[in-house]
C-alpha cells in the first residue's frame, strides 16, 4: 500500500448504526484482510438513542446472535403473543417462534461493539457534512477531508449520501411513538402480547398503532406509536397524534403528547437509483420495509450485501458499483424489500378497507417473519 493509502481507508461507511456496523461485521467475518481499509463514521457517541419500536423478527435474531451469541441475553423481552385488530375484528396469533423487544439504545451499542472487538475503526463524534463525486473516488467532509475509494451510505432516513446518487424516489413514511411506564392492573395476557391495530385505516392512515411490552434499564414498560407510510403519497394525510391518543385511550392509557418522539422511515421503492460510481446506500438510507415500517432484520441483512459487494470491488478491482441494483434484486433483502412493496400497495389503497384482507396479509407475514 502506497503511504498515500495509508493515510485514508479505501472505504468510508457513514453510519454506525445496524447497516454500517453489520456491513464492517460482515466483511471481518467473510474477509478479514479487508478490515483494515474500512472506517465508520459515526455523529454521534454510543450509547445514543433511535426512536424505534426495537421490534424484532427471526431473521434479525438470527443474525444477531451470529454476531454474538450472547447479544440478546439481556434487556429484551420475548413475545409469543400477537393481537391483530381492524375495526371489529380482533385475532390473536401465538407465534412459532418468538419475536423479541429491545432497546435500540442497548442494542446499537451491542452491536458497535461486536465491530470494534473485530478490528474494525469506529470514529465517533464525526457528521458527515458533504460528499462529493471525483473520477475514481470520493472526497467525504467531516472534520478533515477523507478522500476514499469507496463510500457506503449507513446513514439512516435523512442521509447525506443519499443526494449523491441521484435518487429519484423513496419518499419518506412517518412515525411518532412514546414509551410509557408498564400497567400492573392490566390483563397480565394483554401486557405480555403485541399488539398491530389497523382500524385507522379508516381515517386515512396508510399504516397501523402498535403496543409492544419493552424493556428500558431493567423496568418493564410499554412502547406505543404509529406508522404511515404515505406509499400513496397524493391521499390526504391522516392526523398521527390524534391517532395514537384515541390508540392509547381505548387501551386505557392517558395522552402523553409532550413526550412524543416523530422520526421518518425512508420507504424502499423499487424504481429507485441506489448507487452511483464508488457510492451506495443501504438499510434507512436507501430505503426499508414500505408496509410495516420494519427496518432492523433489513438494515442488518443489508449488511450482508455490502460486505458482498464491498469484497466484490476490492477482488475486481472496480468501483463502480455499476451492478449494485442487480445485487440488491437478487439477494434475499432485496427480494423481501420487492415484497412488501406489493404488500404496502395492497395494504393500504386508498378507499379498500377490507379488514379481513389485511389482516390475512398480517398472519402470513407473521409467519414468514
Ligand atoms: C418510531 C420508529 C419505530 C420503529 N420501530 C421498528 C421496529 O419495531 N422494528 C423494526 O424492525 N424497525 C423499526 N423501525 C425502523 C428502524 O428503526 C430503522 O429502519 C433502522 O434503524 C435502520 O437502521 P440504519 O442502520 O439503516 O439507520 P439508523 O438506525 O438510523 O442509523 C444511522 C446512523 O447514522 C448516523 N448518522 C446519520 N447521519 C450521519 C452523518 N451525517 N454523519 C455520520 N453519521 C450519521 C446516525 O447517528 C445513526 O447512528 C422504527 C423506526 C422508527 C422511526
Amino acid at each position: 500500500m502506497s503511504s498515500n493509502q495509508d493515510e485514508r481507508p479505501r472505504v468510508a461507511i457513514i453510519g454506525g448504526g445496524l447497516a454500517g456496523c453489520s456491513t464492517a461485521i460482515h466483511v471481518a467475518a467473510l474477509r478479514p484482510d479487508l478490515v483494515g481499509q474500512l472506517e465508520i463514521l459515526e455523529r454521534a457517541r454510543f450509547p445514543r438513542d433511535k426512536p424505534c419500536g426495537g421490534g424484532l423478527t427471526g431473521l434479525a435474531i438470527g443474525i444477531l446472535r451470529s454476531f454474538d451469541p450472547e447479544i440478546l441475553e439481556t434487556g429484551v423481552v420475548e413475545v409469543r403473543n400477537v393481537l391483530l385488530v381492524s375495526g371489529e375484528i380482533l385475532r390473536p396469533v401465538r407465534l412459532r417462534q418468538p419475536m423479541a423487544v429491545v432497546h435500540r439504545r442497548d442494542l446499537d451499542q451491542k452491536v458497535a461493539r461486536v465491530a470494534t472487538a473485530r478490528g474494525v475503526e469506529l470514529t465517533q463524534g464525526v457528521t458527515a457534512q458533504k460528499v462529493i463525486s471525483e473520477s475514481n473516488a470520493v472526497k467525504v467532509h467531516a472534520e478533515k477531508t477523507r478522500s476514499v475509494t469507496a463510500l457506503i451510505g449507513a446513514d439512516g432516513a435523512r442521509s447525506v449520501v443519499r443526494p449523491s446518487v441521484s435518487v429519484k424516489r423513496g419518499g419518506l413514511a412517518r412515525l411518532i411513538e412514546v414509551v410509557t411506564p408498564d400497567r400492573m392492573d392490566q390483563p397480565a395476557e394483554l401486557r405480555s402480547t403485541i399488539v398491530f391495530d389497523f382500524s385507522a385505516t379508516r381515517h386515512g392512515l396508510q399504516g397501523y398503532t402498535w403496543r409492544f411490552p419493552c424493556e428500558v434499564d431493567g423496568v418493564l414498560c410499554i412502547n406505543w406509536g404509529i406508522f404511515d407510510s404515505r406509499i400513496y403519497e397524493n391521499a390526504p394525510r391522516a392526523d398521527l397524534p390524534a391517532l395514537l391518543d384515541e390508540f392509547m385511550t381505548s387501551h386505557d392509557y392517558p395522552t402523553v403528547r409532550g413526550d412524543w418522539v416523530s422520526h421518518p422511515v425512508r420507504r424502499f421503492d423499487p424504481d429507485d437509483h441506489f448507487s452511483a460510481p464508488n457510492v451506495f446506500l443501504i438499510g434507512d438510507a436507501a430505503g426499508v420495509d414500505p408496509a410495516l415500517g420494519e427496518g432492523i432484520s433489513l438494515a442488518l441483512d443489508y449488511g450482508d450485501l455490502a460486505a458482498h459487494c464491498v469484497i466484490d470491488a476490492f477482488d475486481r478491482n472496480d468501483f463502480s458499483f455499476a451492478t449494485f441494483r442487480d445485487q440488491l434484486f437478487s439477494h434475499p433483502v432485496g427480494q423481501s424489500l420487492l415484497t412488501r412493496h406489493q404488500m404496502a400497495l395492497q395494504l393500504y389503497r386508498p378507499g379498500s378497507h377490507n379488514n379481513e384482507a389485511a389482516l390475512a396479509i398480517m398472519e402470513h407475514w407473521l409467519e414468514s417473519a
